[in-house]
């Protein structure tokens, strides 16, 4: 390869600091010409990529810098997790088959967790994340005394995160979910709660774009129109304009919020953010199985995006989100590890067989392929966060978020595509070194930015309490009046 002009191509990033590191290896850009650059490097100044080529030649012009990967190494962008809830961490495994684990598990979990208890499940869930090469993680609160802690081990541990900060100001009742019908479906808003918590949020955005240091970028997280307010997501997409984020809502999850949906409005609940106005371009729509053809229109036309969960979306047990006809639409899709799986690649691999198999009835046999699956993991998970103008790709002036992978086994060779490769035979423990707005933090099987032999003590500790506290609250009869958030 002619590294000068491959150099000259993808162009040199702008910064005043000299090349401290070359990543070595087989380079999969992800960039608009899906380049894979054989013997290829990436210069890292900084937190930026300064350029992406020839590794020869890179070598030769920036002897000083140090070299990572090498020989029969994948170099991949940092992947992206679009939706998880650290708090539930330490559960993941109690959630099997104890269904609905939403009320059983999860919420008990998450309520019994104190501020230093979530710093754990946090540190858990971040060495899991930057142990399988995700550089960049999406956290949707659900307890507000869980988020400054929370927002402190992101910048401890360095990660990159999309923090959407958990809101709700509405109160709802299915009639008759379980039990003879009483009464009818109702639900009531709290303009004062919602004055109080839009208060607390334009300060949460304020501090966390500073001290966020341009690795942390707060979002909201609106639960859900059962829990929230039609006034709570037009003020908040006015707020999340002013910053360039966005809102991220669990909807069309269960039978029974579309229900209430349907009881309470006359329509569902995509329609109904639709009718209000709320259904944007920075709308991220979560799990979303329960979706209709009408409102895949009403999302693709006005630009919202999917968060998409492969596992959770099977344990929820209603259907399988229509991932390839929202992709034909034109619906970016990022893929969500959601707790149960904290490995991007296994996910690809999850998602790449459950839509494969559902779009096989078109006849088509391209419906899904390894590359629309990388795709969700990198690329459109960057720009399902809006911020693919920093990551989701290898390329000059992005920052410096990579990871690689060692294809140096049997596994994982030979092979004449990596990024096929990656998604059918690769797993998270693949990747050797992680690397965060050009900071090492995993590097040969370590962390550098956690004690990980302490944190295994903490939690063994913390996850024996916790199955010991939630003991009593797991089994209780679910009764007529189930909040659904
Ligand atoms: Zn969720």
């Amino acid at each position: 390869m002619d590294g000068d002009s491959q150099t000259a191509t993808l162009g040199t990033g702008a910064t005043a600091e000299p090349v401290s590191m070359l990543v070595e290896g087989t380079v999969v850009t992800m960039d608009a010409e899906r380049r894979v650059i054989a013997d290829g490097a990436v210069a890292v100044a900084g937190d930026r990529i300064t350029e992406v080529g020839d590794a020869a030649d890179l070598r030769a012009r920036h002897p000083d810098a140090r070299r990572i990967g090498g020989a029969r190494r994948y170099v991949i962008p940092g992947l992206i997790d679009c939706h998880n809830h650290i708090a539930q961490a330490l559960c993941r495994e109690s959630t099997v088959e104890d269904f609905p684990n939403i009320y059983r598990i999860y919420i008990p979990a998450e309520a019994i967790q104190s501020t230093d208890d979530v710093r754990v499940s946090a540190r858990v869930a971040f060495a899991q994340l930057l142990r399988a090469g995700v550089t960049t993680m999406t956290e949707t609160t659900c307890t507000v005394s869980h988020e400054e802690p929370i927002a402190e081990t992101v910048m401890e541990t360095g990660i990159r995160c999309a923090l959407a900060r958990g809101m709700w100001d509405r109160e709802s009742r299915l009639a008759g979910n379980y039990e003879q019908i009483t009464g009818k479906s109702w639900y009531r808003d709290d303009p004062a709660a919602l004055a109080d918590d839009l208060d607390y949020t334009k300060e949460f955005f304020a501090k966390w774009f500073t001290k966020g240091e341009g690795r942390l970028r707060p979002w909201v997280h609106n639960l859900g129109v059962p829990s929230c307010s039609d006034e709570r997501y037009l003020a908040t997409d006015e707020m999340v304009q002013e910053w360039g984020t966005g809102i991220m809502t669990h909807i069309n999850r269960d039978r029974e919020e579309v229900e209430l949906s349907v009881s309470l409005f006359g329509h569902r609940p995509l329609e109904h953010l639709a009718s209000i106005g709320a259904l944007t371009e920075r709308l991220v729509a979560i799990h979303a199985m329960l979706t209709t053809d009408r409102e895949i229109d009403l999302m693709a036309e006005a630009g919202a995006k999917l968060a998409h969960a492969p596992v959770v979306c099977t344990d929820i047990m209603s259907a399988v989100t229509r991932v390839p006809l929202m992709r034909a639409r034109g619906i970016t899709v990022g893929l969500g590890c959601d707790t149960i799986i904290n490995d991007v690649l296994k996910l690809m691999r999850i998602a790449h067989i459950m839509h494969n198999q559902a779009a096989m009835p078109l006849f088509d046999p391209y419906g899904f392929s390894c590359n629309d699956a990388f795709e969700m993991g990198t690329i459109d998970a960057a720009r399902l966060l809006l911020w693919d103008d920093e990551i989701g790709s290898l390329e000059a002036g992005k920052a410096a978020d990579i990871c690689v992978i060692d294809a140096n086994n049997v596994r994982l060779t030979p092979s004449t595509d990596p990024v096929a490769t990656l998604v059918r035979y690769g797993v998270g423990t693949d990747a050797e070194s992680t690397i965060v707005a050009g900071q090492l933090v995993m590097h040969e099987g370590r962390l550098l930015t956690i004690d990980e032999d302490e944190l295994l003590d903490e939690a063994e500790a913390l996850g024996a309490r916790m199955i010991a506290e939630m003991a009593p609250r797991r089994y209780v009869q679910l009764g007529t009046n189930v909040d659904y958030l």
